[in-house]
C-alpha cells in the first residue's frame, strides 16, 4: 500500500465556508499561543517543550478559550506536530525560527485525521469531511483506498481545496528492460541518453505579460497606500488605515495571485507529463546528484527557475519511480562534459559555450548535453 496526495476542488456552500474560515482562526490562535508560550519560555531560561507536552497545554487552552471547542479537535494536534517540525528544523537544520501567523497571509490550511469514517467519498461529486459534512467537489482521478486524513486550503486566489491522503493499491508499470541517463540543462529542461531533448517550459507569454501588469499596479498601490497610512499616523486618525482597507491594492494582490498560480499549474501540468513518460519508457533512469549541480550558484532568473524545475522533476521522479516499480539512480559523475562517452577520452574542460565538439581521439562528434546523458547513464 502506498500513501498518495490527492488534491481535489471543494465548493463549500456558505456556511461550511463560515466553518472553515473559523477553523483557520483557531489553528492560527493555538499556533500562535503555543509559539508564544514556547518563547516566553526560553526566555526564562525553560526548555523546549515537545510536541507531547504541547498536546497538554492545547487541552488547558481549550479550558480557558472556551470558543475553541468549536474546533475539529484533530486539527489543533497537527498544529502542535507542524511547531515541533519547524523547532526541529530550526535546531537540525539552521532554518528560520518559527513565526507567528497572521490571517492576513492570503494562503490558509489546517489539517485533520479521519476518525470513524468521517472522511469519505460519498458520490462523484460529494465528499463528507470532518465537522463540515457533506459537499460539492471536483476531482479529475476515481479516488480509491482508505482516506486518512485531509488538508483543507484556502488558496490566494479564494478558491477551497482538500487534499485526501489515500492509502491505495498501486499497479507497477510493465517493466521494458531499458535504461536511460538524464541531463539537465537550461535552454533544454531534460537531455536524455538517446537523443530526446525537452525543451524548458515555455509560459504562455499573454499570461506572463498580464502577470506583470498587475504586478506593476500592486506596487505602485501599495506605496500609495503607504504613503496614505503614513499621512493618518501622522496626523493621528482615530482609526488608521491598513494595507486592507484599501480595495484597489487588495484587487491587485489578488489578480497578481491569480496569474501565479496559473503559470504554477502550467509548470506543473508540464513536469507531471514529462515524468510520466520518461517512467512509462524506461525501468532504470539515473540523474545526475542535484547537489553538484547547484555548486554553479547563480542569480540569473533563468537559472532561478531551472532549479526550481529540476528539484520538482526530481522529487516526482522519485516517487512516481517508487510508486510504479521503476528505479531512479543518482549518479556523481565528474567531467560529464567532457569526456568522450565512446573511447572514454578526456577532452579537458569545455567553457558553456562549446555546444558541439568532435573527440580528438575516435573522431565521433558529440552534442555537449547528450554526450554528458550518456556519461550519466554509464556512469
Ligand atoms: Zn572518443
Amino acid at each position: 500500500m502506498t500513501l498518495k496526495a490527492v488534491k481535489t476542488r471543494i465548493y463549500p456552500n456558505s456556511q461550511q465556508r463560515a466553518k472553515i474560515i473559523a477553523n483557520f482562526g483557531y489553528c492560527r490562535f493555538v499556533w500562535n499561543q503555543l509559539l508564544a508560550m514556547q518563547k516566553q519560555r526560553y526566555a526564562n531560561g525553560g526548555r523546549y517543550v515537545n510536541e507531547f507536552d504541547m498536546n497538554y497545554l492545547i487541552k488547558a487552552l481549550k479550558q480557558e478559550f472556551t470558543f475553541l471547542k468549536a474546533a475539529e479537535s484533530t486539527s489543533l494536534l497537527h498544529v502542535s506536530r507542524d511547531l515541533h517540525h519547524a523547532y526541529q528544523k530550526f535546531f537540525k537544520e539552521h532554518q528560520g525560527f518559527p513565526k507567528f501567523k497572521s490571517r492576513k497571509f492570503p494562503k490558509q490550511s489546517y489539517q485533520c485525521n479521519s476518525v470513524n469514517h468521517n472522511i469519505q467519498v460519498i458520490s462523484a461529486n460529494r465528499l463528507k469531511l470532518p465537522k463540515l459534512g457533506n459537499l460539492r467537489f471536483k476531482c479529475g482521478q476515481v479516488i480509491s483506498g482508505n482516506i486518512t486524513n485531509v488538508t483543507i486550503r484556502l488558496s490566494a486566489t479564494g478558491k477551497f481545496y482538500a487534499i485526501l491522503l489515500v492509502d491505495t493499491e498501486i499497479e507497477k508499470l510493465p517493466k521494458v528492460t531499458s535504461k536511460v541517463g538524464i541531463d539537465m540543462g537550461i535552454a533544454d529542461l531534460v537531455i536524455t541518453s538517446d537523443g530526446v531533448k525537452y525543451p524548458t517550459i515555455r509560459f504562455d507569454k499573454a499570461l506572463a505579460k498580464k502577470k506583470h501588469y498587475w504586478e506593476k499596479r500592486l506596487a505602485r498601490r501599495r506605496r500609495q497606500a503607504q504613503k496614505e497610512i503614513a499621512w493618518d499616523q501622522h496626523n493621528k486618525v482615530i482609526e488608521p488605515r491598513e494595507l486592507s482597507d484599501f480595495k484597489n491594492y487588495l484587487k491587485a494582490k489578488r489578480m497578481v495571485a491569480k496569474y501565479n498560480e496559473r503559470i504554477a499549474n502550467q509548470r506543473n501540468n508540464y513536469l507531471h507529463h514529462l515524468s510520466k513518460q520518461l517512467i512509462a519508457q524506461y525501468d532504470v533512469i539515473k540523474i545526475e546528484d542535484l547537489k553538484t549541480k547547484n555548486l554553479l550558484k547563480n542569480h540569473k532568473l533563468a537559472r532561478a527557475i531551472a532549479n526550481q524545475s529540476w528539484r520538482t522533476l526530481r522529487s516526482q521522479l522519485e516517487y512516481k519511480c517508487a510508486w510504479y516499480g521503476k528505479q531512479l539512480v543518482t549518479v556523481n559523475p565528474r567531467k560529464t562534459s567532457q569526456i568522450c562517452s565512446n573511447c572514454g577520452y578526456d577532452d579537458d574542460k569545455h567553457t558553456l559555450d562549446i555546444r558541439e565538439w568532435t573527440c580528438p581521439h575516435c573522431g565521433i562528434s558529440h552534442d555537449r548535453d547528450i554526450n554528458a546523458a550518456k556519461n550519466i547513464l554509464s556512469a
